[in-house]
């Protein structure tokens, strides 16, 4: 497939882990596949002097185990230019106009701009502030700002990031990115529930038990504990990913799937959200922060590099999220998401409420099963189903069937990274996988709840090991319910 899409892209934060590791193999991969073709140009900004030939090399040396095919790889980056740049410097946004325009007409780029903010979360307002001070926007072609994540620290926070970046840009000029609404899996979880009667139908309270949202990780902080160790997994995961997951499983079915009709029932959904006070967050929220593991060969958090020794940042979060809305009301959805888990896991299990009514004498009820649906995100992607049938043989006996489909490696190897997919979005101007104000809004207030609550309250840690499925207090959230975790790692 070959599509023109003449676009500028002008990324900020040019010489950066995230821009080499995801960003310039995405754009190669669109440029391969036909997304972009000659009508395309680069400008990676950062602090350092590099020539454009240099930056080049590194953008090659980025795309090494992508593709071998050199001749495409010299011809993509010759679309690439640098510029050395420091956000506060007035002058340097002025050459950047300059350069702009003029691969603007070399290119033959219809003015079209996408501004990508690879850069600290701190600069984000800085630069959009002078996009507007130094008239970078175009008067004839789209202009749209990526925004990463972090998008705020708290509701206050955001609320002033978003106050700075709405004086340039409005809304629909604004891609937050949520990169778990780039994976294949959670972008399918609104076709599975609305384009499958046999779903659509019990996808309710009257149906449903409880859901559980699994996040698990395998590794700790690694070497990113300056970062993490000011963050934590509340902020880092539940206010953006789990939330993201949670409005694709829980907002009412749009009368049409496009961006402005999925945002506003995601809006609903999310003003729906049952905020907790401070007192109920102990007994719907827990925390943990790993210790070593069994034989001890791991190091603990706390002992991790640039991470404070007495540190009380959580690894680990487990919470439950109810919804007071007539679909979902009483239903408790319980999510988890932790580091140095048993391995990795990102995962959906929905638990079914259980036929009370036996009917055949000679079973034994409690040999009867919850049925359970999962959707299975990664590093495996499908779905199971768990059944209740009968043994094979000649005594009328229970048992559980595992339904279970797959998506082989061949099919894998063809999913689009997330960060593939969210570009080409961006340059169709589909915001339907980006996250809205509003949904900021409503999660940061009910993260910002829980955060205040435990910034108060001194707690010990480590409370749980390296490998282990977390804190035994996430296995009361549930059992106080009468329910438990189904994954166990
Ligand atoms: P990084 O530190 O590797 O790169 C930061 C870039 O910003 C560098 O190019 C640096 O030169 C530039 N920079 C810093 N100060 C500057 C200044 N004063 N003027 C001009 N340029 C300046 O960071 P990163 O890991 O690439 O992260 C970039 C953004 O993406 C951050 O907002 C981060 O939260 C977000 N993010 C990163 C990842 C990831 O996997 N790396 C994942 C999700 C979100």
């Amino acid at each position: 497939m070959k599509v023109e899409n003449p676009t500028l892209f002008i990324i900020f934060g040019g010489s950066g882990d995230l821009a080499h590791r995801k960003l310039y193999p995405a754009l190669f991969n669109l440029y391969r596949n036909g997304y972009i073709n000659e009508k395309f140009a680069v400008i990676g900004t950062a602090r350092r002097d590099w020539s454009d030939d240099f930056f080049r090399d590194t953008v090659k040396e980025s795309l090494k185990k992508f593709c071998e095919d050199e001749k495409t790889v010299d011809e993509f980056i010759g679309h690439f230019y640098y510029q050395s740049h420091d956000v506060n410097d007035s002058e340097h946004y002025i050459i950047l106009k300059k350069l702009a325009q003029k691969l603007n007409d070399q290119y033959e780029l219809e003015d079209n701009r996408v501004y990508y903010m690879a850069i600290a979360p701190s600069l984000f307002g800085t630069v959009a502030g002078h996009i507007k001070s130094e008239d970078l926007m175009t008067k004839n072609g789209f202009n749209r700002l990526v925004i990463e994540k972090p998008f705020g620290h708290d509701f206050e926070s955001a609320k002033a990031l978003n106050d700075e970046i709405s004086q340039t840009f409005d809304e629909q000029q604004i891609y937050r990115i949520d990169h778990y609404l780039g994976k294949e899996m959670v972008q399918n979880i609104p076709v599975l529930r609305f384009n499958n009667p046999v779903f659509e139908t019990i996808w309710n309270k009257d149906y449903i038990s409880n859901v559980q949202v699994t996040l698990a990780e395998s590794l700790g902080v690694e070497e990113r504990g300056g970062y993490y160790d000011g963050t934590g997994a509340l902020r880092d995961m539940v206010q953006n990913h789990i939330m993201q997951i949670l409005a694709q499983l829980t907002m009412e079915k749009p009368n049409e799937f496009t961006s402005q009709k999925v945002h506003e029932s995601k809006k609903a959904l999310f003003a729906s959200l049952k905020m907790l006070t401070p007192d109920e967050v102990d007994a719907n929220f827990v925390r943990g922060q790993y210790g070593t593991n069994q034989n001890q060969t791991q190091i603990s958090y706390r002992e991790g590099l640039n991470i404070d020794p007495d540190s009380e940042t959580e690894t680990y979060v487990a919470g439950k999220v109810m919804f007071d809305n007539d679909t979902f009301k009483g239903v408790p959805f319980y999510v988890r998401t932790g580091k140095r888990m048993p391995e990795k896991s990102t995962r959906i299990d929905i638990v079914f409420k259980k036929e009370v009514k036996n009917i055949f004498p000679t079973l034994d009820t409690d040999a009867i099963k919850e049925n359970v649906f999962s959707i299975i995100i990664e590093p495996d992607q499908g779905y199971e189903l768990l059944m209740n049938g009968t043994k094979v043989g000649m005594n009328f006996e229970t048992t559980a069937f595992d339904m279970a489909y797959k998506h082989t490696n061949a099919q894998l190897d063809q999913v689009p990274e997330a960060y593939e997919r969210l570009l080409i979005n961006v340059l169709d101007g589909d915001q339907t996988n980006f996250t809205h104000w509003d949904e900021l809004l409503s999660t940061w207030k009910y993260i910002d709840v829980i955060r205040q609550k435990w910034d108060e309250t001194p707690i010990s840690f480590p409370n749980y090991r390296s490998g282990s499925v977390g804190p035994k207090d996430a296995d009361e959230l549930l059992s106080k319910d009468g329910n438990s975790w189904f994954w166990q790692g």
